[in-house]
């Protein structure tokens, strides 16, 4: 069943560490291939950590037919290694990219040839012209290295000028932050597509851990509720599949032109939600 929507429905993956994830993968994209995906996206390792996997995971996933974007991050990276990295997605036709800083790094890595995001676009244009689609990140509840939300939406608003297209938000639990966000960066006479990013809600110890670290907030009854859960999964997964589906549904209600669900690898609980919409046709 196709969704048939005038939305951008859009799915992510990460690059599995085995080949039994890389077969399990195959199936989850067949099966949210077959909702007619505007496309899938797959994630890049820190530092370039993940750069062959990847590359290998993006073709796999664009058997399905679906369009697929690479995201790439380059913090820790060289210009010459990055460039190499833009030929060859050219050269097997990728057209869309997800352009990143990437999480500073941590240790002995040096921080290499770019600072930010901004830097990468700008690079991107000048190595390929207009070739590939570019998305970049936003967050409706203000990047964590951030001083302020001023600052933060106008770098936003300073990585279209450099050349982004789209832009696809962190996750978010609270639709007001979302539209705060879009209405902050119209003001400034920015008027990409914001895609927001969907988290199923499917285990609370790592979704606690994970929102601690990007700053999305959990807000406080429905943290309460997923901890009141403990080991009851079910109960768990269906208070998060309500909740999740609410959230999108007063997204697209209040004018989001769609929705990009951070899968996890797993088709069921994005396909959960979607089912749960009513989508404008
Ligand atoms: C949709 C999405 C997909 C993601 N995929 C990946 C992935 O595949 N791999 C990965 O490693 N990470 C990924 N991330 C996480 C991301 O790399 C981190 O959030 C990272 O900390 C910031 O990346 P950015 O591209 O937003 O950076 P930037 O846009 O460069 O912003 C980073 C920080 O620097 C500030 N800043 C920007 N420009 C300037 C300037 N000129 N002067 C001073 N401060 C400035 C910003 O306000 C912000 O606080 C993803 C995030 C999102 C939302």
């Amino acid at each position: 069943m196709s969704t048939e929507s005038s939305l951008s429905i859009s799915f992510e993956f990460f690059p599995p560490r085995t080949e039994v994830g890389e077969e399990k993968l195959r199936l989850v994209r067949d099966r949210l291939a077959e909702r007619s995906p505007h496309f899938f996206s797959v994630t890049f390792g820190a530092g370039g950590s993940t750069r062959e996997k990847t590359f290998g995971t993006v073709q796999n996933v664009r058997e399905s037919g679906v369009d697929t974007a690479p995201h790439l991050s380059c913090i820790s990276s060289e210009r010459s290694d990055l460039s190499d990295l833009l030929k060859r997605y050219q050269d097997v036709g990728i057209e869309r990219l997800v352009a990143l800083r990437g999480d500073m790094p941590s240790g002995s890595m040096g921080v290499g040839d770019f600072r930010y995001a901004s830097d990468l676009i700008q690079f991107i244009r000048e190595e390929t012209g207009d070739h590939f689609k570019l998305s970049v990140a936003a967050y409706p509840e203000c990047h964590p290295q951030s001083d302020t939300i001023e600052k933060d939406v106008s770098r936003f608003v300073d990585k279209v000028k450099a050349g982004a297209d789209m832009a696809i938000t962190q996750y978010f639990f609270n639709a007001d932050a979302y539209f705060h966000f879009v209405d902050r960066v119209r003001a400034k006479g920015c008027d990409v597509p914001i895609i927001p990013g969907i988290m199923p809600i499917t285990n609370y110890s790592k979704l606690a851990r994970f929102s601690e670290l990007c700053g999305a907030e959990i807000p406080r009854f429905a943290r309460r509720q997923l901890e009141a859960y403990g080991d009851d999964t079910q109960s768990l997964q269906a208070f998060g599949q309500e909740f999740v589906t609410k959230l999108s549904q007063q997204l697209i209600d209040g004018g989001a032109p769609g929705i990009h669900f951070y899968t996890l690898n797993q088709a069921e609980p994005s396909l959960a939600i979607l089912d749960g919409l009513s989508l404008p046709r």
